[in-house]
């Protein structure tokens, strides 16, 4: 596996790649690997022949300091993963590397409703900055497949509209959302949980499901009540339990009109905020 820091280096190698003909897909990361993100790689290595891993923990994004400090780094752990399932370049950038200082990195862009709902009513910034930092990596690496897991509904669903008002070629795939074997979704924040914490996430993703099977016969805002109620336990603090379209990302009264409903929570438990959602397909 090649592993880069610099940019102008990573470049050269890609563009001598693109050069023989060879398709690139890119999984970006903020590290922590753990198996979510290793079935991104493995999904990428499927579809292209190049797969491009970047590590960056993108300050930009963090709206709160303290879980920008405590984010977990374990790199060297990291490039062993990456380089366990095959993939062929990591990059793993500093902050002045990505973000120099004569370089305009904004982006002008406008996500309208779907910014301001869930996780962007309740971590102001949290998505431009995102967008920013995914846009310089796709300037940089200039892949042809993007690489994204559902876990992060809302992040894909503004990843997707931001290529949809750049233009760009770039096609966005989604990974399934994968969980541990008690049902928790994986995340590089699981490992901040306390035991007990640990024992008690799983009520997270067990009320998702437990919101599927209900979507079945109850309107989805009697589903939501009830979910915030099994949430409603001591040892967590719920900042939202929503559905909503699967497009739009807007709270839905009827899954009538909808292509997908997607339950979507966050969660504190302690310091440690966790996501997840499931999405109810709906029969045509
Ligand atoms: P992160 O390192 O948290 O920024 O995540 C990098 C990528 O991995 C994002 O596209 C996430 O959606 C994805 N990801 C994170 N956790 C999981 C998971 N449990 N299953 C699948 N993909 C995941």
């Amino acid at each position: 596996m090649l592993q880069f820091k610099a940019v102008k280096e990573l470049q050269d190698v890609i563009s001598n790649y693109k050069s023989q003909g060879k398709s690139i897909g890119f999984v970006p990361t903020m590290g922590a690997l753990h198996k979510g993100h290793l079935s991104l790689i493995e999904h990428c290595k499927k579809t292209v022949d190049i797969a491009v891993c970047s590590i960056f923990v993108n300050p930009t994004q963090f709206n709160d300091p303290k879980d920008l400090e405590k984010y977990p780094r374990t790199i060297s752990k990291d490039t062993e993963l990456l380089e366990k399932v095959g993939n062929d370049i990591v990059f793993i950038p500093t902050v002045e590397e990505v973000y120099p200082e004569n370089l305009d990195t904004s982006l002008e862009l406008d996500f309208g409703k779907l910014a301001n709902v869930m996780e962007g009513a309740f971590r102001p910034g949290h998505f431009d900055g995102m967008a920013q930092v995914v846009n310089r990596l796709l300037e940089i690496v200039l892949p042809d497949y993007l690489f994204m897991g559902q876990k992060d509904y809302q992040q894909f669903a503004i990843v997707q509209d931001m290529l949809r008002q750049l233009k760009s070629p770039i096609q966005l795939v989604m990974g399934a959302t994968i969980r541990e074997e008690d049902g928790l979704a994986m995340s590089s924040r699981n490992v901040r949980l306390t035991p007990e914490e640990r024992q008690k996430a799983v009520l997270i993703s067990k009320t998702l499901k437990t919101a599927m099977q209900e979507l079945n016969q109850l309107p989805p805002l009697q589903v939501r009540e009830r979910s915030l109620q099994r949430l409603n336990i001591p040892e967590f603090k719920v900042d939202y339990f929503e559905i909503v379209d699967g497009i739009s990302l807007q709270p839905v009264e009827s899954i009538i009109n909808s292509k997908t409903v997607v339950a979507c929570t966050a969660v504190y438990l302690g310091a440690v905020r966790l996501i997840d959602n499931m999405i109810y397909e709906i029969n045509p």
